[in-house]
């Protein structure tokens, strides 16, 4: 059996219909976090699906409930094969956004699957129930190849309120913390960063998201007889904002700037090219900070953003002084910012700008996490994505958007590989969410090619807290296992 043999039944797999199966019983469990009451399907859907594939695998299953009072459960899934194997631990998370079925095209449905041209529809295709299929069927193809045999230990953890915020997946890391610890995380959200460049990325940036308040008094008044008496709310919060970020994005309170760009990290988006893929917008090349490439702007730089401002009555404006402005902002952040400590760092500007009575709350926000690019467990990701598809992977510092990997890469404690089946153009979260066709074949073959590196000696696995060989530095060419 060779590496070869892993990649041909994961690709059966999907030529067979037997991954479309897969999805259309998964995606019909309408796991919808968001809704009260979801509880019994967002059970379901670990006890009733999830479960007994794995279980059938050799998997020693278990559901937990979530710390957190009427959150959804988790899934804990153990393979052990022997103590001097490297283990991987895999998340995915089984929940979904509302299906707003009412919105979907013409003939779509979020619960059913339908394909259309290369589109696979159906609400969490993209998020997250198709990319975490394709990481169980590549598992089971790697098991098959090998006779019975991974080659080396897997841990599973499956929550079911991601699209919640993952409320109690922190808390349960903790408490899990012994049992979840693993030499790496492989696991796979959010996008490649265009449909035809399999992508690596390695955390995530984090958000913070707060309100920015103007309250000068309790009603309107006449903006004739009192313009140019009263302070305008509207005036002082745009004033406020402007003094935190330039108009072109460029963020001017020193505290919530990231450290200098570490050279790795530049090196690694040198060949990273933003933007240009259909239907997206256009890349405004003079915004953001000045000096970085698009890339660096997204992928390793913070930014604030005004989701949301509002003074008066916008549908129905009126001629007087509004009493109250407020703004939704948001900070996206690399690791190395000082988000923790983001409402005194503001608060400490605007007092020093004369904006005393500009209030700011932070609402909630979620850490940033970055693998070194320069980590073993990198190189050796690169070389089997290399090797499956015949061309280097896209290599991300982080993504741009958020996800909860510092449970994984702080609270537990190991590198993080992420390793996305979707693209940009999925609608994740959205009418019309869909997978493409070829994206889900090669990411059945990537992942397929990965495990099977990951249980094979030879294929350079990094030094790992088991004894599990190796030396901490990448020697030696890939060659196939006979
Ligand atoms: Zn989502």
């Amino acid at each position: 059996m060779t590496r070869d043999t892993a990649i041909q039944l994961a690709t059966h797999c999907y030529e067979s219909g037997a991954f479309l199966d897969d999805l259309q019983r998964r995606v019909a469990v309408r796991t919808e976090s968001q809704e009260a009451g979801s509880y019994a399907l967002l059970r379901a859907y670990l006890d009733e699906e999830l479960m007994p594939t794995l279980a059938a695998w050799g998997f020693a299953c278990r559901i937990v409930e979530n710390p957190v009072d009427g959150a959804g459960p988790f899934l804990v899934a153990h393979r052990h094969e022997g103590d001097d194997l490297p283990t991987v631990l895999s998340y995915g998370h089984g929940d979904v956004v509302r299906g707003y079925d009412a919105q979907w095209s013409e003939g779509l449905s979020p619960w059913r699957v339908a394909l259309r041209g290369e589109r696979w529809y159906g609400r969490g295709t993209a998020d997250n129930k198709g990319q975490h299929s394709i990481n169980l069927a590549a598992l089971k193809a790697v098991l098959d190849a090998r006779g019975g045999r991974l080659g080396f230990n897997v841990k599973l953890l499956f929550e079911t309120g991601e699209e919640r915020g993952s409320p109690g997946l922190a808390a349960l890391c903790a408490q899990l913390r012994d049992e979840l610890a693993a030499d790496v995380l492989i696991a796979s959200d959010g996008p490649r960063l265009a449909a035809g460049r399999p992508t690596i990325f390695l955390g995530s940036r984090g958000s913070i998201n707060f309100r920015l308040d103007v309250k000068l008094r309790d009603g309107a008044h006449h903006s004739g007889n009192w313009g140019g008496l009263l302070r305008n709310p509207g005036v002082v919060l745009a004033n406020a904002i402007a003094s935190m970020v330039d108009a072109n994005g460029r963020i001017a309170i020193d505290g919530l700037r990231p450290p200098p760009v570490p050279d790795a990290v530049r090196r690694a988006l040198a060949e990273v090219v933003v933007g240009g893929n259909p239907d997206e917008p256009a890349v405004d090349a003079d915004y953001g900070e000045p000096g970085l490439t698009p890339a660096e702007r997204v992928f390793a730089w913070n930014t604030i953003e005004v989701l949301a401002f509002r003074t008066g009555n916008p549908e129905k404006p009126v001629n007087a002084i509004p009493p109250h402005a407020f703004a939704h902002m948001q900070l996206r952040f690399v690791v190395g910012t000082d988000w923790q400590n983001l409402q005194q760092i503001v608060r400490r500007h605007l007092d020093a700008q004369g904006y005393t009575m500009v209030e700011v709350e932070v609402e909630r926000g979620m850490s940033a996490t970055r693998v070194d690019p320069d980590n073993p467990w990198v190189e050796w990701a690169r070389r089997s994505l290399a090797q499956t598809t015949g061309a280097q992977p896209v290599l991300l510092p982080n993504l741009g958007g958020t996800l909860p990997n510092d449970v994984f890469a702080d609270v537990i404690g190991m590198p993080t590989l992420w390793v996305p089946h979707s693209y940009p153009g999925c609608s994740q979260h959205a009418p019309d969410e869909h997978m493409l066709g070829p994206v889900i074949r090669e990411g059945l073959q990537i992942m397929a090619g990965l495990f099977w590196d990951l249980g094979t000696r030879e294929a350079g696995v990094p030094g790992s807290n088991s004894a599990f060989h190796l030396p901490r530095k990448f020697t030696g060419g890939l060659r196939h296992e006979q």
